[in-house]
């Protein structure tokens, strides 16, 4: 099994509904997106998928999220924008776009600040 990783960044704002804190307030963050990919062979020239399809693919997701205010986004208008659920709307967007019997998109990581990161997986 081999695994790639790619991270992308995007800056958006926010605010967590009935959060009962600070977080309530509108406010932005710089978010660092890791992806991580299994892949089971090697194509012929040795790569497992190539970087710039993952990256890509990524950046095509998160120019929908970019210098947006996220909840008012339809996907979480009801959902809390918070990092554990965009983690699972990009990890699902990927998912679809690239899992198949070789590949499959393992992980979903959401660093909203440089100690802080949340992450999807299906097990
Ligand atoms: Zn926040």
């Amino acid at each position: 099994m081999y695994e790639i990783m790619v991270n992308r960044k995007f800056s958006a704002a926010h605010n967590l509904r009935e959060y009962h804190g600070q977080c309530e307030n509108l406010h932005g963050h710089n978010w660092k997106v890791e992806i991580i990919v299994r892949i089971k062979d090697l194509d012929q020239t040795g790569l497992a998928l190539d970087f710039k399809f993952l990256k890509k693919s990524a950046d095509e997701i998160l120019k929908g999220l970019d210098h947006q205010y996220l909840n008012e986004l339809p996907y979480f208008q009801d959902l809390n924008p918070t990092s554990e659920n965009i983690a699972k709307f990009i990890f699902n967007r990927l998912t679809n776009e690239f899992n198949d019997e070789k590949i499959k998109v393992a992980r979903v990581s959401i660093w909203e600040s440089e100690d802080s990161c949340a992450s999807y997986f299906e097990e």
